[in-house]
């Protein structure tokens, strides 16, 4: 997978963001302030400009100017969340021209690092790690028992979804929802249902992509 992959992955994620925009932004309106489709979108089309005027010869400066314009134009939580999440990605890749499986596995690792420490957020507190952290988990192993790329990514959105679709009957403890309390408990969290939406991106973009 190299820096076009990448490019593609990014211009894939504005695609669905943009096409799910409403539905993200109903699943915020039930237990936030109703910006979380509008936030991403904004987000993941300045990413879009970002890219297409700057020059990014690999995986990692793709995914460090996606994070930086991310933590810079959106202005909800979940900007500089994800935006850290890109950046660490970026790092775990360094200037490598390239990242196979391996790679990739560490730099989502590295990504899920990111989001936990800057939310201060654990697994089970109803937050986008809900749908990160099995993900990451789930391709680590896939990737750990040598599957092939469409097998190990498969893995990774299943959990997600799976993660995603399980934080209805948690309460909210971190972020705006948690202001609810027990009132959270009932609804998808918009944030792992975007990053289930992200890590699809990655998938499709990878199948339409294979020999
Ligand atoms: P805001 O809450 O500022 O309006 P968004 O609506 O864009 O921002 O994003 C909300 C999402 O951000 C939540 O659904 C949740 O997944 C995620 N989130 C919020 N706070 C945290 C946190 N402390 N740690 C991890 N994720 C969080
Ligand atoms: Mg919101």
């Amino acid at each position: 997978m190299d820096a076009e992959f990448f490019r593609a992955w990014i211009a894939e994620i504005a695609a669905v963001i943009d096409a799910q925009r409403d539905h993200l932004t109903q699943l915020d309106a039930a237990i936030g302030d109703a910006d979380h489709g509008i936030n991403l979108a904004r987000g993941f089309g300045a990413v879009q400009t970002a890219l297409a005027a700057a020059d990014t010869p690999t995986p990692g400066s793709v995914l460090l100017l996606t994070g930086s314009t991310l933590i810079s134009k959106v202005g909800g939580a979940s900007g500089p969340l994800y935006g850290t999440a890109f950046r660490r990605a970026a790092k775990s890749f360094g200037d490598a021209p390239e990242a196979d499986l391996p790679a990739l596995a560490a730099a989502l690792e590295a990504a899920l690092a990111g989001v936990k420490q800057l939310g201060a957020a654990s697994e089970g507190e109803k937050t986008m790690v809900d749908a990160l952290a099995p993900a990451v988990a789930a391709f680590n192993k896939a990737v750990s028992e040598d599957a092939t790329v469409p097998v190990a990514l498969a893995a990774l959105t299943d959990a997600a979804d799976a993660g995603a679709h399980d934080t209805i009957s948690l309460q909210a403890l971190k972020g705006r929802a948690s202001y609810l309390g027990p009132r959270s408990v009932g609804h998808e969290d918009p944030g792992a249902a975007s990053t289930a939406l992200i890590l699809h991106a990655l998938r499709d973009v990878a199948a339409r992509q294979a020999p």
